[in-house]
This record gives C-alpha cells, sequence and structure tokens, in this order.
C-alpha cells in the first residue's frame, strides 16, 4: 500500500506576482485530502494583457479534485489574496475560513459574484484551530499594511507548518495586531516541519520603518500645506487613511474619502470592531462647497489607475470635487515589483478644469518598510519563499547551496 504524504502545491503565486494561490495535502498519493490557502488575483498590464480585467490562477486540478478539498483559508484581504473567491467558489464549494476583517470582505466577494456568503466562517485567532481533514489550521496574527493579516499555522500528521502569508515585522503598526515574538515562539513550540514565507522585499538589507512613525510627519506636511491637500494611499491600508485623516482634522480641515473601495474598506473596519470609529467625513459634494484651503480629500488611486478617484479628480470628473486647470497631479509610485508587474508605476495625470482655485503640492509616500523573514537560529527542516518574483524565490535559503 503506498504511504501517506504530505503535499504541497502552488497554481499561484510562486515564483509570480499575485494570484496566490495555494494547495496542502495529506494522504495517499493521489488521495489526498486538500485545503487551499488563499484564492487571490493579478492585474494585468497594458503591455502583456490589454483589455483583460484580472487574472486568476488556473484551478482546473483542484476543481478535477473538489470532492477531497476540506476547506478554503484566507490569510488577509488583500485582492491578490482573496480577490477570485466569488469567481472559484461555485467550481469548489468548500467552507471558507477567515478572521472578521477578512471574513467580511470575503462575504462581500461571494455576494457580488451570486454566492451564499453563508459558507464564510470567521475564526478568532491562534491558538483557536478549525479541523479540516487531516489538519488543524489557525490564524496566527501578523502586522502587515491591511487589518487582522494572519499566519496560517497548520498542523499536519506530519508536523507543524507555518504559511506566513504577507507580513511586516512592525512593533506599531497602528492597528491590529503588533509583531508579536512571543506568540510566534509559542506557535513554534512543538517545533516546525516547514516555513513556507513571504519572500517580498527580501534583498533589501534594512529593516522596515513603523507605520506608527508616519503620523507625526503626516500632521505637520497638512499642518504647513495651503490650498487643497490631496492624500493618497491603499484603501485597504486603513491604519494609513486613518492617520491621513486625523492629520487633515488636525489641521482643522474637513476631509472626504473619494474611492468606492476606500469607503468601503472603512466600512468593514467599522462593522468588524478593527476601528472604534473614524474620524468625522464630509461627502465629495460639501467638499467642493468649502474653500480649498478647509478640504483634505484622502483618494483611492496610489498606483495610478486610470478609473481610480486620483485619476477622475484629476481629469476634473469627481462628482462634487472640482480641481483647477492648469495644475498637475501627481502620484509617484516606488519601484516595487508588484507594481512594475501592473505598469502602473510613475503616472502624472494633467488637471481639468474645476471650480475652485488653488494649489496642489505632492509628497510621496513609499511602502513602509521591507518584509523579510523572521528564522530562528536554528530554523524549521525545510521553508520555501514563494512569494514574489523568481528571483525572490531563488534568494530562499532553501534554494541556495549550503
Ligand atoms: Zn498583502
Amino acid at each position: 500500500m503506498r504511504p501517506e504524504r504530505l503535499i504541497y502545491l502552488p497554481l499561484g503565486g510562486a515564483g509570480e506576482i499575485g494570484m496566490n494561490l495555494y494547495i496542502y495535502g495529506w494522504g495517499r498519493a493521489d488521495a489526498e485530502r486538500l485545503i487551499v490557502a488563499d484564492i487571490g488575483v493579478a492585474f494585468p498590464d497594458m503591455d502583456s494583457s490589454p483589455g483583460v480585467d484580472l487574472i486568476f490562477a488556473d484551478a482546473e486540478w483542484l476543481i478535477a479534485r473538489r470532492n477531497r478539498l476540506e476547506a478554503i483559508f484566507l490569510t488577509h484581504a488583500h485582492e491578490d489574496h482573496v480577490g477570485a473567491l466569488g469567481y472559484l467558489w461555485e467550481a469548489l464549494r468548500a467552507p471558507v475560513y477567515a478572521r472578521a476583517f477578512t471574513g467580511r470582505i470575503a462575504t462581500l466577494k461571494m455576494e457580488e459574484r451570486g454566492q451564499d456568503p453563508a459558507h464564510v466562517n470567521i475564526v478568532g485567532p491562534f491558538p483557536e484551530q478549525v479541523a479540516a481533514g487531516p489538519f488543524k489550521v489557525g490564524f496566527l496574527p501578523v502586522s502587515h499594511s491591511i487589518p487582522e493579516a494572519s499566519a496560517l499555522v497548520i498542523d499536519t500528521p506530519k508536523g507543524r507548518l507555518i504559511h506566513t502569508g504577507d507580513f511586516k515585522l512592525d512593533p506599531d503598526p497602528g492597528l491590529s495586531e503588533a509583531h508579536d515574538p512571543e506568540a510566534w515562539a509559542e506557535a513554534a513550540r512543538p517545533g516546525i516541519h516547514a516555513l513556507i514565507c513571504d519572500s517580498t522585499n527580501v534583498f533589501s538589507p534594512h529593516p522596515g520603518r513603523s507605520e506608527s512613525s508616519l503620523p507625526d510627519n503626516l500632521h505637520r506636511f497638512v499642518a504647513d500645506a495651503s490650498g487643497m491637500v490631496v492624500a493618497t494611499t491603499f484603501a485597504s491600508n486603513i491604519a494609513r487613511v486613518r492617520a491621513l485623516a486625523e492629520a487633515g482634522i488636525a489641521a482643522g480641515r474637513s476631509v472626504a474619502l473619494l474611492g468606492r473601495a476606500m469607503q468601503k474598506m472603512v466600512r468593514v473596519a467599522e462593522e468588524t470592531g478593527v476601528i472604534d470609529a473614524f474620524p468625522p467625513l464630509i461627502t465629495a459634494e460639501d467638499a467642493g462647497d468649502l474653500p480649498r484651503g478647509q478640504v483634505m480629500l484622502i483618494v483611492t488611486g496610489s498606483q495610478g489607475e486610470t478609473r481610480a478617484a486620483s485619476a477622475q479628480l484629476a481629469r476634473g470628473r469627481f462628482p462634487g470635487a472640482g480641481t483647477e486647470g492648469g495644475r498637475q497631479l501627481s502620484v509617484f509610485v516606488k519601484d516595487d515589483p508588484r507594481q512594475r508587474a501592473r505598469g502602473a508605476a510613475d503616472r502624472q495625470c494633467p488637471v481639468g478644469k474645476g471650480r475652485h482655485g488653488g494649489r496642489w503640492r505632492g509628497w510621496r509616500l513609499s511602502r513602509v518598510g521591507p518584509c523579510q523573514p523572521s528564522r530562528s537560529a536554528r530554523g524549521p527542516p525545510d521553508d520555501r519563499c514563494p512569494h514574489g518574483d523568481p528571483d525572490a524565490w531563488r534568494a530562499s535559503p532553501s534554494a541556495r547551496p549550503s
């Protein structure tokens, strides 16, 4: 009789940017019981895939074996980790597990595609665990640029696996859990059979700056600004969106959020208790009626996306929020491999005609903090750094000759 075995099969996200979809299995060959970690999308670029809106992993292998699929686990709510859920769930039909914030985003994804959101189950942080066939899976909090990101602690008959998802070693991320070395030590106490680790910025020798290092500078920038202030960042970076809003309020400005994605993320953060209360906001229409020097807009489109609020605003088309002809709204994007893959770097949008006078002042909020694998002195017997581009993958310690 064939022996039982542990398998790891990335259908997406390994050696490439985005569309994370990883399979773990345990059992006899070709009869393994399976679980999925993340089910995300990648974003096309105009050079290689014009006319394509979304790309996700080819799940044919998994769909053909869906009767062996026990559950889908979501590490966090970034699109490259949850974006394909609504599209693929009908073909997979397995229960979905996530923490509250991620679960609420997953629920919305299911509803958008006509799926029953009751299949999404909310799980508390590790040491709470979910039994899924031969696996037990827990959500170990990590700091990241979105609330309630978690590594997966996957107990298998072969031993414990840690699937990190994306993470940053931030002792004070401003929202959700800080990096907690003691929690990681506790999770590692039984021994780790394999670490499956994010590799974003693995080449950077610099420790990441904490998200908490931003607010003081933001307050100063906004307080010193004249005219209207427009800031952009990732919609899902609730800590930073809130810090921007607080800087605007502290400077005596009225603050409006422009862009549905950002409004949705803030609403979900409030609904799930991630934040108690967001600073008071006004609508874009109300902002249009105020003197520009009293207004701060926080807008989507930090990567220069052509349909986001920043681009609409730059063209003078955003309802209620006028812009002034002859000015320029510039969005500077750090040379990030994920954004390079989207072909979205350093776009400038000419400002269209609007109702109010004033000045644009741009500044750059580069990504804060490289993600570096956290490794114990001994390390697990096996580790894999599957995320990111092929160079980062090859930089995995397990890929280097010893
Ligand atoms: Zn992420």
